[in-house]
Parts: structure tokens; C-alpha cells; sequence
């Protein structure tokens, strides 16, 4: 499937990580949203939803269960 990568626009606040994280830089900031601009590139290595701190992100084309009900405090 196309759509390895998808972010919600209304949950991302714009704080940059996922594009920082991303080792195949499939994430672009425009206007303030993150935009999976090169999804064709993903891994599915996780490293972005794992990081968003507003589980914006989604992968693949299942469903995937929310693993974490809760994020972890720093
Ligand atoms: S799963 Fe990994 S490779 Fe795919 S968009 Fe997220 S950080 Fe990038
Ligand atoms: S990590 Fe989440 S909130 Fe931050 S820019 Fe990426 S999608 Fe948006």
C-alpha cells in the first residue's frame, strides 16, 4: 500500500520531531504541520509515532492498536 505513513493535521502541534527522528526524512514541516511528503520512503521503524507527543502519526495501512495508553512524563 501507498499510505505507510499518514499524520492527523489537527492533532500536530508542529513541534518538529518526527521530522528530526525520521531516518528516511519523510516528514516535512509546512505551515506549521508535519506533511509525510516522502511516505513512499518509510521503514516502518515506528521511531516517529513513538515520539509524537500527540500520536498524530499513524502506519500502515491497518489498523494498529493504541499500544500506550498513557505518555511517558520527561
Ligand atoms: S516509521 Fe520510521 S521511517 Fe517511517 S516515517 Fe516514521 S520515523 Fe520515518
Ligand atoms: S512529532 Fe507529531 S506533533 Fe510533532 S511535528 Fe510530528 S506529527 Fe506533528
Amino acid at each position: 500500500m501507498s499510505e505507510k505513513v499518514t499524520v492527523n493535521t489537527e492533532r500536530c502541534i508542529g513541534c518538529g520531531i518526527c521530522v528530526n527522528i525520521c531516518p528516511a526524512k519523510v516528514f516535512q514541516l509546512i505551515n506549521g504541520k508535519a506533511y509525510p511528503v516522502n511516505a513512499e520512503r518509510c521503514l516502518l521503524c515506528r521511531a516517529c509515532k513513538t515520539h509524537c507527543p500527540v500520536d498524530a502519526i499513524s502506519l500502515g495501512s491497518r489498523v494498529i492498536q493504541r499500544e500506550n495508553n498513557h505518555i511517558q512524563a520527561s
